[in-house]
Formats: C-alpha cells, sequence, structure tokens
C-alpha cells in the first residue's frame, strides 16, 4: 500500500479487496474520510513517546496513522475476520512494530495491566462499547491524559450533561469525577462507510484532578451515584437508601452533612455532592458492604 492514498481510498479498496462485509452488530462503521483522521490527531496533540490505545482497529486506518507518531499503539479488535484487511493495513515495517494488536473484546481485558501503559486513546468507538469502556478506562488508566474518541451522538450528550437535566446521569457523574470534557464536535454521517442510522460526535476528554475518595474507593462512590440515579424519579434519599440498605433517618443525618438537600433528586447533586455523599456514609460507619475487594467486575458509569 502507498502511504499516500487517502483514508477513502484505503479503506474502501480494503473492503473490496478482502471481501469484508461490515456487520453492524459490532458496531463497523468504517472510517472514509481524510480529514478527520487530521482533526483527531490535532485534538490529541500526541507527543513521540506517547502510548496509545484504540479499541476497534477495524481496517486499521486511524491505528496505522497513530503510529506514525507515536511510540506505542495498543490496538484491539474483536472481529478476527478483519485481520487480513487490518493486518495489510498495518504491514509496513516500522508501523507494525509499533503496533501491539490484539483480537480481544476490549471489555475483558485487564486494562491497568497494559504493558506499556497507555498515556492516549483514540478511537472510533463501537456504540455498544463507548459507554462502559470510558467508564472502565477512566477509572482503571490513569495513565491516559487525553481522549479523543467518537461515538453516538446521544451517549455524548450523557457524558457532557450539566445537573438538572434529562441527559444527566450516573455516566455523566462518573465521566465528570474523572475528566474534563474539552470539546464535543458533531460529526456527518457522510464519514462512515456503511453510513450509521444515528449521529455521532467527535469527544475530547482531559484527566482532571480527583477527589481521592474516587479513586481509593470506587466501588462505594459506584453505589452511591448508581444507587441515587437507579430510581429517577424518586428523592435521592430514598433511591439511596433503597439501593444501599441504609435507614432513611441514618441517610437524612448523611446528606445534612454532605450539604446535599434531603429533597434533592439525584438529577439535582452535582458531581462533587456524590463524593460528599460518599464521605458522609464513611463518617458515620455505613460504608462496610462497599469496601473494595480484588477482581471486582461492576461496570463504572455504564448507565
Ligand atoms: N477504527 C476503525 C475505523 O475507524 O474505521 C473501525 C471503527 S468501527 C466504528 C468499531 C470497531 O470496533 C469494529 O471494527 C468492531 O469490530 C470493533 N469492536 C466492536 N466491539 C468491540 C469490542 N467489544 N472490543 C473490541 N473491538 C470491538
Amino acid at each position: 500500500m502507498s502511504a499516500e492514498r487517502t483514508p477513502r481510498q484505503v479503506s474502501l479498496a480494503r473492503l473490496v479487496e478482502f471481501g469484508v462485509v461490515p456487520k453492524r452488530s459490532l458496531g463497523q462503521n468504517f472510517l472514509v474520510d481524510d480529514n478527520i483522521i487530521g482533526v483527531i490527531l490535532q485534538r490529541l496533540a500526541p507527543l513521540p513517546a506517547d502510548v496509545a490505545i484504540e479499541v476497534g482497529a477495524g481496517l486499521g486506518i486511524l491505528t496505522r496513522a497513530l503510529a506514525e507518531v507515536v511510540a506505542r499503539v495498543h490496538a484491539f479488535e474483536i472481529d478476527r475476520s478483519l485481520a487480513p484487511a487490518l493486518e495489510a493495513t498495518l504491514s509496513d515495517t516500522e508501523v507494525a512494530e509499533r503496533v501491539l494488536l490484539q483480537y480481544r473484546d476490549i471489555m475483558k481485558v485487564p486494562l491497568e495491566s497494559l504493558e506499556p501503559l497507555p498515556t492516549i486513546c483514540a478511537s472510533n468507538l463501537p456504540y455498544s462499547v463507548a459507554a462502559p469502556f470510558l467508564g472502565e478506562a477512566l477509572e482503571r488508566l490513569p495513565s491516559v491524559r487525553r481522549y479523543c474518541v467518537m461515538m453516538q451522538k446521544e451517549v455524548a450528550h450523557r457524558l457532557a450533561a450539566s445537573s438538572g437535566g434529562k441527559d444527566y446521569g450516573s455516566l455523566s457523574v462518573w465521566v465528570q469525577l474523572h475528566a474534563r470534557i474539552v470539546e464535543v464536535r458533531a460529526l456527518s454521517r457522510t464519514i462512515f462507510h456503511p453510513q450509521p442510522n444515528v449521529d455521532s460526535s467527535l469527544v475530547t476528554l482531559d484527566r482532571s484532578p480527583i477527589d481521592p475518595l474516587v479513586t481509593e474507593r470506587p466501588t462505594l462512590m459506584r453505589a452511591v451515584v448508581e444507587g441515587a440515579f437507579s430510581q429517577r424519579r424518586k428523592l435521592a434519599v430514598n433511591a439511596l437508601s433503597a439501593s444501599l440498605g441504609v435507614p432513611k433517618e441514618a441517610l437524612g443525618d448523611v446528606f445534612r452533612l454532605a450539604g446535599v438537600p434531603t429533597q434533592a433528586r439525584a438529577e439535582a447533586v452535582e458531581p462533587h455532592g456524590f463524593v460528599a455523599l460518599a464521605r458522609g456514609l464513611m463518617e458515620f460507619g455505613l460504608d462496610d458492604r462497599y469496601n473494595e475487594t480484588p477482581g471486582r467486575s461492576g461496570r463504572a458509569g455504564s448507565g
């Protein structure tokens, strides 16, 4: 393959050459626009020593562009049938030796064990994986300073939502406890092949300073955030009482200590309010059930 060929030519040529029939069930909407690769690299601002992680390498267009500018790329692809096309895109020696390619479901990868640890993330995320992957990666990969990822517009709005609106939920809180959303930019459906049935956005996230309680007690934090949103129509104190199994009266004291009104619904509580509630539970000794256990499998902020 000539390095000068544009992604449109490469993606479409690969599809024909290898007889690839995109699988909608795996969110296979391949990038066929060269401009967007440039935009991703510009927003990502990679350094030569960076280690990138990419979820869903597909035909390898983005993987290759990343490998040309960073030291290593951890590329994951669940669909082994793409191997001939993907490996053809990555076949140049220089590129090939920088790409650590694994045919695996990203949701089964122990992210914290990746070697070397990723420092940036760029992906055209498959629909079903975008929210759960980000929830996990933000918790388990503190080494990643910036994400520049494509996802369904509706998920992007949930990530960036402010308290008080219908889009604000456990995913918004979890993401905003770990990162700052720098930009959400609408994407045209024409940059993908086949064109998806939904709109997509490009989102840039920068890791932000994190309250130590979030990193030290993620299980407790998740229980508080997800418990509060488990019954959105109820007051947060009632929803949490049911989900944590703590009497409402005791929780009332926790809310008062945390400075969160007992009349608030979860959607009115700012991200730092959930940290204050978790801290309050600890103060009153109501956090025992949520001690960290090795090998926990909860999916943070996936909803
Ligand atoms: N990066 C390529 C591009 O931009 O053209 C492909 C992006 S396509 C939207 C998403 C890719 O993710 C598909 O190749 C799909 O097979 C892969 N995929 C879907 N679920 C996955 C999972 N759980 N783990 C790893 N890869 C997955």
